[in-house]
């Protein structure tokens, strides 16, 4: 099954890094805070392909908010 990705927008200090490096699963909203996605839909719920774990894992480590996380 895939893996789900979310952000804890409560603790995102809207650096953007996570929408830039992996536009395909991470975007801003419209009160710059950051969320998940699959393409417009899942929102803040998006499924990540298996080869994708490993970089959505870096993005998880590098966030300075600590607010991305797998379900
Ligand atoms: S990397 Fe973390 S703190 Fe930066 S925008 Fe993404 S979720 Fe927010």
């Amino acid at each position: 099954m895939a893996k789900v990705v979310y952000v804890n927008k409560d603790e995102c200090t809207s650096c953007n890094a996570c929408a830039e490096n992996l536009p395909e699963y991470f975007r801003m909203d419209d009160d710059d805070l950051a969320e998940s996605h699959n393409g417009g839909s899942n929102v803040n719920a998006a499924s990540v392909k298996d080869g994708d774990v490993s970089k959505v894992q870096d993005e998880i480590d590098q966030c300075p908010g600590e607010c991305i996380h797998w379900k």
